[in-house]
Protein backbone atom coordinates (compact mmCIF):
# COMPACT_ATOMS: atom_id res chain seq x y z
CA UNK A 1 0.00 0.00 0.00
CA UNK A 2 1.16 3.28 -0.59
CA UNK A 3 2.36 5.64 2.22
CA UNK A 4 0.17 8.88 2.50
CA UNK A 5 2.15 11.87 2.25
CA UNK A 6 0.01 13.18 5.16
CA UNK A 7 -2.58 11.49 7.98
CA UNK A 8 -5.55 13.57 8.60
CA UNK A 9 -6.33 15.88 11.07
CA UNK A 10 -7.64 13.23 13.93
CA UNK A 11 -4.71 10.77 13.13
CA UNK A 12 -2.09 13.39 13.88
CA UNK A 13 -3.90 14.37 17.05
CA UNK A 14 -5.09 10.86 18.34
CA UNK A 15 -1.07 9.35 17.67
CA UNK A 16 0.88 12.91 19.45
CA UNK A 17 -1.25 12.22 22.11
CA UNK A 18 -0.75 9.16 22.64
CA UNK A 19 3.37 9.36 22.80
CA UNK A 20 3.50 7.42 19.21
CA UNK A 21 7.27 8.63 17.97
CA UNK A 22 6.52 7.37 14.21
CA UNK A 23 3.25 9.71 14.15
CA UNK A 24 5.23 12.57 15.89
CA UNK A 25 8.13 12.47 13.31
CA UNK A 26 5.41 12.78 10.61
CA UNK A 27 3.55 15.62 12.54
CA UNK A 28 7.06 17.65 12.98
CA UNK A 29 7.69 16.80 9.08
CA UNK A 30 4.04 18.64 8.61
CA UNK A 31 4.96 21.50 10.43
CA UNK A 32 8.17 21.74 8.93
CA UNK A 33 6.44 21.92 5.76
CA UNK A 34 5.56 24.97 3.45
CA UNK A 35 3.30 24.01 1.41
CA UNK A 36 0.36 26.01 1.91
CA UNK A 37 -2.44 23.21 1.88
CA UNK A 38 -0.05 21.47 4.81
CA UNK A 39 0.34 24.84 6.48
CA UNK A 40 -3.42 25.01 7.11
CA UNK A 41 -3.87 21.58 8.71
CA UNK A 42 -0.36 21.90 11.03
CA UNK A 43 -2.14 24.90 12.31
CA UNK A 44 -5.47 22.70 12.73
CA UNK A 45 -3.11 19.93 14.72
CA UNK A 46 -1.48 22.23 16.51
CA UNK A 47 -4.84 23.96 17.63
CA UNK A 48 -6.28 20.54 19.01
CA UNK A 49 -3.05 19.63 20.68
CA UNK A 50 -2.51 23.18 22.25
CA UNK A 51 -3.87 22.24 25.95
CA UNK A 52 -1.62 19.54 25.90
CA UNK A 53 1.54 21.59 25.61
CA UNK A 54 3.40 23.79 28.22
CA UNK A 55 4.22 20.97 30.49
CA UNK A 56 7.64 20.21 29.73
CA UNK A 57 11.00 21.64 31.19
CA UNK A 58 12.14 23.43 28.14
CA UNK A 59 16.25 23.58 28.07
CA UNK A 60 18.32 25.70 25.34
CA UNK A 61 22.01 24.35 24.96
CA UNK A 62 24.63 26.23 23.16
CA UNK A 63 28.18 26.43 22.40
CA UNK A 64 30.73 26.42 20.07
CA UNK A 65 31.33 23.67 17.53
CA UNK A 66 33.60 20.63 19.18
CA UNK A 67 32.83 22.11 22.74
CA UNK A 68 30.85 18.93 23.63
CA UNK A 69 27.39 19.96 23.03
CA UNK A 70 26.34 16.18 22.05
CA UNK A 71 28.47 14.32 24.19
CA UNK A 72 27.06 16.45 27.23
CA UNK A 73 23.62 16.20 25.59
CA UNK A 74 23.90 12.76 25.25
CA UNK A 75 24.95 11.43 28.52
CA UNK A 76 22.62 14.64 30.34
CA UNK A 77 19.37 12.74 28.63
CA UNK A 78 20.32 9.33 29.19
CA UNK A 79 20.54 10.21 33.33
CA UNK A 80 17.31 12.39 32.87
CA UNK A 81 15.71 9.08 30.78
CA UNK A 82 16.88 7.22 34.28
CA UNK A 83 15.39 9.37 36.75
CA UNK A 84 12.02 8.74 34.70
CA UNK A 85 12.08 11.73 32.51
CA UNK A 86 10.99 11.44 28.52
CA UNK A 87 13.37 13.72 26.79
CA UNK A 88 13.16 15.15 23.41
CA UNK A 89 16.06 16.92 21.74
CA UNK A 90 15.51 19.53 19.05
CA UNK A 91 18.27 21.72 17.40
CA UNK A 92 18.42 24.81 15.58
CA UNK A 93 21.38 25.41 13.14
CA UNK A 94 22.25 28.06 11.45
CA UNK A 95 25.02 26.85 9.33
CA UNK A 96 22.34 25.01 7.39
CA UNK A 97 20.10 27.44 6.57
CA UNK A 98 22.85 29.02 4.80
CA UNK A 99 24.38 25.99 3.00
CA UNK A 100 22.06 22.96 3.36
CA UNK A 101 24.70 21.58 5.12
CA UNK A 102 25.00 21.87 8.13
CA UNK A 103 27.40 21.84 11.34
CA UNK A 104 25.07 19.74 13.60
CA UNK A 105 23.96 17.15 11.49
CA UNK A 106 26.85 16.19 9.38
CA UNK A 107 28.20 13.12 11.85
CA UNK A 108 26.04 10.27 13.64
CA UNK A 109 25.22 11.99 17.06
CA UNK A 110 23.46 10.79 20.43
CA UNK A 111 23.52 7.28 19.27
CA UNK A 112 22.82 5.86 22.25
CA UNK A 113 19.73 8.19 22.97
CA UNK A 114 18.57 8.21 19.75
CA UNK A 115 17.98 4.79 20.49
CA UNK A 116 15.90 4.98 23.49
CA UNK A 117 12.21 4.89 22.60
CA UNK A 118 12.23 7.09 25.37
CA UNK A 119 14.25 9.63 23.66
CA UNK A 120 13.04 11.65 20.51
CA UNK A 121 15.51 13.43 18.80
CA UNK A 122 15.23 15.75 15.81
CA UNK A 123 17.87 17.38 13.67
CA UNK A 124 17.56 21.15 12.28
CA UNK A 125 14.96 21.68 10.05
CA UNK A 126 17.53 22.46 7.01
CA UNK A 127 15.60 24.87 5.04
CA UNK A 128 14.63 28.67 4.87
CA UNK A 129 15.28 31.84 6.99
CA UNK A 130 16.35 31.61 10.91
CA UNK A 131 13.32 33.02 11.78
CA UNK A 132 11.43 30.12 9.59
CA UNK A 133 13.39 27.52 11.17
CA UNK A 134 12.98 29.23 14.94
CA UNK A 135 9.33 29.04 14.40
CA UNK A 136 9.29 25.60 13.33
CA UNK A 137 11.70 24.18 16.09
CA UNK A 138 8.92 25.87 18.38
CA UNK A 139 5.98 24.58 17.12
CA UNK A 140 8.26 21.16 16.99
CA UNK A 141 8.37 21.77 20.51
CA UNK A 142 5.01 21.64 21.17
CA UNK A 143 4.42 18.45 19.98
CA UNK A 144 6.77 16.65 21.73
CA UNK A 145 5.01 18.11 24.76
CA UNK A 146 1.73 17.28 23.41
CA UNK A 147 3.77 13.49 22.98
CA UNK A 148 4.72 13.05 26.85
CA UNK A 149 8.05 14.60 26.23
CA UNK A 150 8.41 16.65 29.19
CA UNK A 151 12.27 17.57 28.59
CA UNK A 152 12.65 19.05 25.61
CA UNK A 153 16.42 20.23 24.79
CA UNK A 154 16.85 22.36 21.95
CA UNK A 155 20.62 22.81 20.76
CA UNK A 156 22.16 25.41 19.18
CA UNK A 157 25.49 26.22 17.65
CA UNK A 158 26.98 29.17 19.44
CA UNK A 159 27.27 31.27 16.46
CA UNK A 160 25.35 34.04 15.16
CA UNK A 161 21.32 35.18 16.15
CA UNK A 162 20.44 31.49 16.78
CA UNK A 163 21.33 31.65 20.45
CA UNK A 164 18.80 34.90 20.93
CA UNK A 165 16.31 32.81 18.80
CA UNK A 166 16.91 29.36 21.47
CA UNK A 167 16.91 31.49 24.48
CA UNK A 168 13.79 33.25 23.64
CA UNK A 169 12.04 29.53 23.48
CA UNK A 170 13.07 28.15 26.29
CA UNK A 171 13.14 28.38 30.30
CA UNK A 172 16.64 27.62 31.06
CA UNK A 173 19.54 28.54 28.66
CA UNK A 174 22.81 26.88 29.16
CA UNK A 175 26.08 28.02 27.78
CA UNK A 176 29.03 25.45 27.57
CA UNK A 177 32.51 27.10 27.36
CA UNK A 178 35.75 25.34 27.49
CA UNK A 179 38.43 26.44 30.51
CA UNK A 180 41.98 26.60 28.67
CA UNK A 181 40.32 28.01 25.06
CA UNK A 182 43.15 31.34 25.70
CA UNK A 183 42.38 34.57 26.89
CA UNK A 184 39.13 33.60 28.79
CA UNK A 185 37.61 37.10 28.41
CA UNK A 186 38.55 37.79 24.72
CA UNK A 187 36.51 35.17 23.79
CA UNK A 188 33.01 35.85 25.59
CA UNK A 189 30.39 37.54 24.01
CA UNK A 190 28.77 40.10 25.82
CA UNK A 191 25.30 38.64 24.04
CA UNK A 192 25.63 35.93 25.12
CA UNK A 193 26.15 36.71 28.85
CA UNK A 194 23.24 38.64 28.73
CA UNK A 195 21.32 35.47 27.79
CA UNK A 196 23.10 32.47 29.87
CA UNK A 197 21.09 31.03 32.86
CA UNK A 198 24.33 29.57 33.62
CA UNK A 199 27.64 28.84 31.82
CA UNK A 200 28.81 25.09 32.19
CA UNK A 201 32.88 24.70 31.77
CA UNK A 202 33.15 21.91 29.57
CA UNK A 203 35.74 19.22 29.32
CA UNK A 204 36.50 19.55 33.20
CA UNK A 205 37.86 16.00 32.82
CA UNK A 206 40.82 17.30 30.93
CA UNK A 207 41.81 20.38 32.38
CA UNK A 208 44.36 21.40 35.05
CA UNK A 209 42.36 22.30 38.15
CA UNK A 210 43.56 25.82 38.87
CA UNK A 211 42.59 26.30 35.04
CA UNK A 212 39.10 25.26 35.91
CA UNK A 213 39.12 27.40 38.82
CA UNK A 214 40.25 30.43 36.68
CA UNK A 215 37.68 30.37 34.48
CA UNK A 216 34.94 29.97 36.78
CA UNK A 217 36.24 32.80 38.12
CA UNK A 218 36.80 34.91 34.86
CA UNK A 219 33.39 33.74 33.79
CA UNK A 220 31.65 34.69 37.03
CA UNK A 221 32.86 38.06 36.95
CA UNK A 222 32.26 38.88 33.30
CA UNK A 223 28.60 37.54 34.42
CA UNK A 224 28.17 39.73 36.99
CA UNK A 225 29.64 43.24 35.36
CA UNK A 226 26.84 42.21 32.59
CA UNK A 227 23.96 41.83 34.42
CA UNK A 228 24.94 43.61 37.50
CA UNK A 229 25.81 42.63 41.31
CA UNK A 230 22.68 40.74 42.58
CA UNK A 231 20.81 40.64 39.46
CA UNK A 232 18.87 43.78 40.09
CA UNK A 233 16.21 41.98 41.63
CA UNK A 234 15.47 39.36 39.50
CA UNK A 235 14.24 36.09 40.36
CA UNK A 236 17.60 34.39 39.60
CA UNK A 237 21.61 35.24 39.35
CA UNK A 238 22.79 33.33 36.39
CA UNK A 239 25.55 30.71 37.95
CA UNK A 240 28.95 29.37 36.38
CA UNK A 241 29.58 25.18 36.71
CA UNK A 242 31.89 22.62 35.89
CA UNK A 243 31.28 19.75 34.10
CA UNK A 244 32.42 16.99 32.17
CA UNK A 245 29.73 15.71 29.24
CA UNK A 246 32.11 12.52 28.72
CA UNK A 247 32.93 11.51 32.06
CA UNK A 248 28.89 12.66 33.27
CA UNK A 249 30.85 14.63 35.98
CA UNK A 250 28.61 17.60 37.47
CA UNK A 251 25.38 16.65 35.82
CA UNK A 252 23.24 15.92 38.67
CA UNK A 253 24.19 19.78 39.87
CA UNK A 254 23.46 20.79 36.84
CA UNK A 255 20.12 19.25 36.52
CA UNK A 256 19.70 20.67 40.73
CA UNK A 257 20.43 23.77 38.90
CA UNK A 258 17.88 23.45 36.09
CA UNK A 259 15.07 22.72 38.75
CA UNK A 260 16.07 25.56 41.22
CA UNK A 261 15.56 28.33 38.77
CA UNK A 262 12.09 26.88 37.43
CA UNK A 263 11.11 26.95 41.46
CA UNK A 264 12.88 30.54 42.04
CA UNK A 265 11.32 31.54 38.99
CA UNK A 266 7.42 30.00 40.34
CA UNK A 267 8.39 31.92 43.62
CA UNK A 268 8.49 35.43 41.85
CA UNK A 269 5.78 34.48 39.49
CA UNK A 270 8.22 35.62 36.57
CA UNK A 271 7.83 32.14 34.48
CA UNK A 272 4.54 32.07 34.20
CA UNK A 273 4.90 35.76 33.01
CA UNK A 274 8.35 34.59 30.73
CA UNK A 275 6.51 31.70 29.00
CA UNK A 276 3.24 34.62 28.41
CA UNK A 277 6.10 36.54 27.23
CA UNK A 278 7.74 34.58 24.83
CA UNK A 279 4.50 33.35 23.56
CA UNK A 280 3.32 37.55 22.43
CA UNK A 281 7.51 37.72 21.18
CA UNK A 282 6.63 34.56 18.84
CA UNK A 283 3.08 36.08 17.68
CA UNK A 284 5.41 39.45 16.42
CA UNK A 285 7.98 37.12 15.10
CA UNK A 286 5.37 35.36 12.94
CA UNK A 287 3.91 38.65 11.80
CA UNK A 288 7.79 40.21 10.84
CA UNK A 289 8.46 36.46 9.22
CA UNK A 290 5.28 36.32 7.46
CA UNK A 291 5.38 39.79 6.12
CA UNK A 292 9.37 39.79 5.22
CA UNK A 293 8.82 36.44 3.18
CA UNK A 294 5.69 38.05 1.47
CA UNK A 295 7.90 41.12 0.63
CA UNK A 296 10.76 38.92 -1.06
CA UNK A 297 8.01 36.42 -2.65
CA UNK A 298 5.98 39.77 -4.37
CA UNK A 299 6.83 39.48 -8.02
CA UNK A 300 6.73 43.17 -8.12
CA UNK A 301 9.29 43.92 -5.98
CA UNK A 302 11.38 41.02 -7.29
CA UNK A 303 11.11 42.94 -10.30
CA UNK A 304 12.72 46.34 -8.97
CA UNK A 305 15.05 44.50 -7.09
CA UNK A 306 18.32 44.29 -9.28
CA UNK A 307 18.17 47.38 -10.99
CA UNK A 308 17.58 49.13 -7.09
CA UNK A 309 20.63 47.55 -5.81
CA UNK A 310 22.47 48.29 -8.64
CA UNK A 311 21.88 51.81 -8.39
CA UNK A 312 22.61 52.02 -5.06
CA UNK A 313 25.99 49.66 -5.14
CA UNK A 314 27.08 52.59 -7.37
CA UNK A 315 26.09 55.04 -5.28
CA UNK A 316 23.65 56.72 -7.61
CA UNK A 317 20.60 56.33 -5.27
CA UNK A 318 20.49 56.41 -1.54
CA UNK A 319 19.34 53.24 0.58
CA UNK A 320 17.03 55.10 2.45
CA UNK A 321 15.41 56.39 -1.26
CA UNK A 322 15.37 52.60 -1.92
CA UNK A 323 13.89 51.13 0.80
CA UNK A 324 11.05 53.76 0.47
CA UNK A 325 10.55 52.35 -3.07
CA UNK A 326 10.67 48.55 -2.77
CA UNK A 327 7.92 49.84 0.46
CA UNK A 328 5.84 51.58 -1.58
CA UNK A 329 5.43 48.96 -4.55
CA UNK A 330 4.74 46.20 -1.85
CA UNK A 331 2.56 48.49 0.05
CA UNK A 332 0.63 49.04 -2.92
CA UNK A 333 0.42 45.44 -3.96
CA UNK A 334 -1.00 44.63 -0.39
CA UNK A 335 -3.58 46.73 -0.36
CA UNK A 336 -5.21 45.52 -3.60
CA UNK A 337 -8.15 43.46 -2.56
CA UNK A 338 -7.43 39.81 -3.25
CA UNK A 339 -9.44 38.36 -6.34
P1 LIG B 1 29.93 19.48 19.67
O1 LIG B 1 30.49 19.84 18.33
O2 LIG B 1 29.82 20.68 20.55
O3 LIG B 1 28.63 18.71 19.60
O4 LIG B 1 31.03 18.54 20.39
P2 LIG B 1 31.10 16.95 20.53
O5 LIG B 1 30.18 16.47 21.59
O6 LIG B 1 30.98 16.33 19.19
O7 LIG B 1 32.59 16.79 21.09
C1 LIG B 1 33.73 17.21 20.38
C2 LIG B 1 34.93 16.41 20.84
O8 LIG B 1 35.19 16.67 22.22
C3 LIG B 1 34.74 14.90 20.72
O9 LIG B 1 35.96 14.33 20.32
C4 LIG B 1 34.38 14.48 22.13
O10 LIG B 1 34.75 13.15 22.41
C5 LIG B 1 35.18 15.46 22.97
N1 LIG B 1 34.50 15.72 24.26
C6 LIG B 1 33.17 16.05 24.42
N2 LIG B 1 32.90 16.22 25.73
C7 LIG B 1 34.05 16.00 26.42
C8 LIG B 1 34.39 16.03 27.82
O11 LIG B 1 33.57 16.29 28.71
N3 LIG B 1 35.69 15.76 28.13
C9 LIG B 1 36.64 15.48 27.18
N4 LIG B 1 37.87 15.23 27.60
N5 LIG B 1 36.35 15.43 25.87
C10 LIG B 1 35.07 15.69 25.48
Amino acid sequence: MKRRVTLDVHEYVDGVSAGDRTVLARAITLVESTAPEHEALAQSVLLRLLPRTGQSIRVGVSGVPGVGKSTFIETFGLKLLDEGHRVAVLAIDPTSTRTGGSILGDKTRMERLSMDTRAFIRPSPTAGSLGGVARRTREAMLLCEAAGFDVVVVETVGVGQSETAVARMVDFFLVLMLAGAGDELQGIKRGILELADAIAINKCDDEKPETVRRALGDYGAALRIVRGEGGQGDAWTPRVVRCSGLKGEGLDALWSLVKEHRLALEAHGEFVARRGAQAVAWTWDLVEDTLLGSLYASAEVRALRSGLETDVAAGRLTATLAARRILEVFLAVAAQPQP
